[in-house]
Parts: C-alpha cells; sequence; structure tokens
C-alpha cells in the first residue's frame, strides 16, 4: 500500500507516482485527492490531459463523480516541459493517450524536482498493455493500481471490456459502451463469442 511521500526534506527532489487501473476504477478521483490536497498546502499544481480526451469539456480534467480540476489539453508530452518549471506538483491524466515521448518528459520533470502523478489505463479494451503506462510504472517510485467492481459478478475487477463491437483503440463515451469485468467474467464472456479461445 503507498503512503504518500513525506515531502517535508530540504533538498528539493522530485519522484513519479503511478494511479492505474480499469475504467471506472476510481483513478482521476484518486488524482484529484492528491493534487487538492497539495494544493490546499499551497504547493502549485497543475493537471495536463491530452487533447484527445474530449468526453465531457476543454479544460477541465472531470472524474466520473463530477469533481473537477482545470487543465491544460496538451498535443504532446513534450509540450508539458514548456510548463514545469512554475509548478511543485503535475497530474498527468489519461496518461495512456501519449506517447513514449511520456516517459523521458517524467523523468526529467522529477530530475528537477518535481513531483509527478501520473493517472492512466493500464489495458487496453482487448487486456493488452496500454500506452506508455507499463514504462512508468517501471521508471515510477510508487504505482497504485485501482480496481472496479465486475458488474456481472462483484469482485474486483481489472478488465475495462467494451460492450459495443469495433476494433478501434480510443473510443471515447463510457458507460454505454464499457464495463469493468474481473478475469473469470472477461474469459467466460469472450468464450460465448469465440468458443475455444480461452
Ligand atoms: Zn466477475
Amino acid at each position: 500500500m503507498f503512503l504518500e511521500k513525506d515531502t517535508n526534506t530540504k533538498m528539493r527532489a522530485g519522484w513519479i507516482e503511478v494511479i492505474c487501473g480499469s475504467m471506472f476504477s476510481g483513478k482521476t478521483e484518486e488524482l484529484i485527492r492528491r493534487l487538492t490536497r497539495a494544493r490546499i498546502a499551497r504547493q502549485k499544481v497543475e493537471i495536463f490531459k491530452p487533447q484527445i480526451d474530449k468526453r465531457y469539456s476543454e479544460e477541465d480534467v472531470v472524474s466520473h463523480n463530477s469533481n473537477v480540476i482545470r487543465s491544460i489539453p496538451v498535443q504532446s508530452a513534450s509540450q508539458i516541459l514548456f510548463y514545469a518549471n512554475e509548478f511543485d506538483v503535475i497530474g498527468i491524466d489519461e496518461a495512456q493517450f501519449f506517447d513514449e515521448e511520456l516517459m523521458s518528459v517524467c523523468n526529467h520533470l522529477a530530475n528537477n524536482g518535481v513531483r509527478v502523478i501520473v493517472a492512466g489505463l493500464d489495458m487496453d479494451f482487448q487486456g493488452n498493455p496500454f500506452g506508455p503506462i507499463p514504462q512508468l510504472v517501471a521508471i515510477a517510485e510508487y504505482v497504485t493500481k485501482v480496481h472496479a467492481i465486475c458488474m456481472r459478478c462483484g469482485n474486483l475487477a481489472h478488465y475495462s471490456h467494451r460492450t459495443i463491437d469495433g476494433e478501434k483503440l480510443v473510443m471515447l463515451g463510457e458507460t454505454e459502451s464499457y464495463e469493468p469485468l474481473c478475469r473469470a467474467c472477461y474469459n467466460h464472456n469472450k468464450n460465448k463469442i469465440h468458443p475455444g479461445n480461452e
């Protein structure tokens, strides 16, 4: 269990935290919780997200329970560096949509004293590792994997199962297109569609 690091040290050293998991696992809520606490402590906080995520609004990071924190949409991970000097804590939401460059950006920020908190999906809807998240998990000091609840059996879920057809990796839209499933229910469902595929 990750307990947040004591930041009250004289030497300004940064680090990387990753919050990962399936859809409906509360990643963004956890990101917002950490950023809000830092902001209350008068640390300078900013949050970035890829421009691709337009589900709710252009400039707000909105978790599913509608906590809102202003954010800066960026086209690429390197754009985050333009703003980096001004902040103590940088949050990056929906990080799975950035490319591998995000890893070096996060390392650069942390090496320069920034606390970097990255939230993102660790698997796509087919159960494959998603974008730069696996690499970020490897280089982070602290990793928190959060879980949803399986919609079919109530166990902990770590798959984001898509309930409609389509191969496209990035699909925007939420409750109507995805359901969190545990391993057993995910495999059971796959076998119903493709018998013998387990
Ligand atoms: Zn289940």
